[in-house]
């Protein structure tokens, strides 16, 4: 029997894409070589390291803000096995659901490792060595991404590892060293530093957190020192020498010189994730990749191979679960008939460390490399109420808003629950709105949201609590 749409990858890209197929009356399956659905994200990605930034969090505020509180608890003390049961019973939760989803929207799921033979007819390779072939009309690749390797240095996820050894230590470091001062390291490098470790960030650019506006991230900067992380830029680590107790890692100036060795108990491995193709088939059907290997596709999310679409971390564009999940409606419903779309304009970024990072469109120097004219409007949470409240003042919102238009062009938060606060600038700008929008919105009060609102007043320069 032919399905309708396959989708190769149950990540958020695949899951989400083959039950928006169904919804739309597709015959729809999946094909997933891992033991349980849900991709990097719920398995060994958002899911299972927001479990660990969370409990992490509240262990470090009740070892540092309680007491100034009034609140009592003696010295907190970390279970490490608690904790990480903790994180598993996250995923299994998160997972199941899947499962349960798939089921409910009668969507079939093979298991095995899905490889294209030709046009419309995949082999799904069983890890019990069976292979069955299903056909189908339409394709959709949503193998995602897997971790960037460093030349030279070997990950065995247990003393040199990548952000999936990372989430599952069974014991805190005494010293970790992070290759790489972007998300997952510094998200990571928070989790263990603020359950005991001394964490020290190397990284090759001068400054972390690439992408994002370089106001948030130099202020961001400040705050983590202050919290204890150690940076060292402009440096590149080459070499670990993993024969004694404790790892040697050889670390030399980005720009070449001399060399200085660290110890560390555990090397994470954070340099980016690169798409994944591997035992797909794309060289039988003739799809193209870019010089990156990422599927190329066009604004409809085809491949150049007839039948064959692709969305998520295996194609070009942020590597986001909801930027994977959004694709994955869009590829689902022009297989339908519908005019899917995604605006990339409009998709958010968070950094779940504390204080959080949430940034929406344009960045300062993106607006001025493109030589847009701006407003900046600026509200820092000292001035919030109830970010005094909450002992959790340090960062600021930001909103830049076209000069001419008054168009909100960008919103970048640092501060507590920026990951929150971040949709309203989101739904602000997908419906084309203005900051003297969200500064004529009513916010209730006391909330941290109150900041937003005052940041755009600030942009006609008539903030009033500042
Ligand atoms: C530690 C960490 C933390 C992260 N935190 C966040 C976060 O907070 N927020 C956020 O937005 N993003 C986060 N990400 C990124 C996010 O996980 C990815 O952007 C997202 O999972 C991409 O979704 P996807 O569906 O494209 O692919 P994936 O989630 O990678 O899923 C692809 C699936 O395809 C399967 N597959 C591959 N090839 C085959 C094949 N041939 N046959 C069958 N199955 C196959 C894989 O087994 C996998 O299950 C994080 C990533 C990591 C590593």
């Amino acid at each position: 029997m032919a399905y309708d749409v396959i989708v190769i990858g149950t990540g958020p890209g695949g899951y989400v894409s083959a039950i928006r197929a169904a919804q739309l009356g597709l015959k729809t399956a999946v094909v997933e070589q891992r033991a349980t659905f849900g991709g990097t994200c719920l398995n060994i990605g958002c899911i299972p390291s927001k479990a660990l930034l969370h409990a992490s969090e509240l262990f470090e505020e009740a070892g540092h803000t309680f007491g100034q509180m009034g609140i009592k608890v003696g010295t907190p003390s970390v279970d490490l096995p608690v904790l990480q049961k903790y994180r598993q019973q996250n995923v299994d939760a998160n997972v199941k659901g899947v499962d349960f989803l798939f089921k409910k929207n009668k969507i079939d799921a093979f298991h095995g490792a899905g490889h294209i033979v030709a046009p419309g007819k995949i082999e799904v390779k069983g890890a019990d060595g069976q292979t069955q072939t299903v056909e189908t009309k339409n394709i959709i690749i949503a193998t995602g991404s897997d971790v960037a390797r460093l030349k030279g240095i070997d990950v065995d996820e247990k003393r040199v590892v990548s952000s999936t050894g990372a989430l599952e230590l069974s014991k805190v470091p005494q010293k970790l060293l992070v290759v790489g001062a972007g998300i997952i390291g510094l998200e990571l490098g928070s989790v263990w530093r603020r359950l005991g470790a001394e964490v020290t960030i190397v990284e090759f650019l001068d400054h972390i957190l690439p992408g994002i506006d370089s106001e948030v991230a130099r202020q961001f900067h400040r705050i983590q020192q202050k919290q204890g992380l150690t940076f060292k830029l402009s440096s590149k680590v080459t070499a670990i020498d993993s024969s004694g107790k404790t790892l040697k890692v050889k670390v030399e100036p980005a720009a070449g010189g001399a060399t200085e060795t660290l110890e560390a108990d555990i090397v994470l491995v954070a340099i980016g994730r690169v798409p994944f193709t591997d035992g797909l088939g794309l060289e039988v059907v003739g799809v193209n990749k870019d010089n990156r290997g990422r599927i190329v596709i066009d604004p409809h999310y085809r491949t150049n191979a007839g039948g064959i679409y692709a969305i998520g971390d295996v194609v070009a564009g942020p590597m986001l679960a909801h930027k994977a999940e959004d694709e994955g409606v869009a590829a689902a419903e022009i297989i339908a008939g519908q005019a899917g779309h995604v605006n990339y304009d409009v998709i958010p970024n968070v950094v779940y460390t504390f204080p959080e990072i949430a940034s929406v469109g344009k960045t300062e120097e993106e607006l001025k490399a493109a030589g847009v004219a701006y407003n900046t409007g600026k509200f820092p949470f000292t001035a919030n109420a109830r970010a005094r409240a909450n002992l959790a003042t340090e960062g600021f919102v930001k909103i830049l808003a076209d000069a001419k238009t008054d168009r909100v062009l960008g919103v970048h938060i640092l501060g507590p629950d920026a990951e929150t606060m971040i949709a309203e600038a989101a739904m602000a700008m997908e419906f084309g709105g203005s900051s003297e929008d969200i500064a004529r919105t009513c916010h209730a009060h006391p909330t941290l949201s109150e900041a937003m609102k005052e940041a755009a007043l600030a942009v006609a320069k008539r903030a009033i609590n500042m």
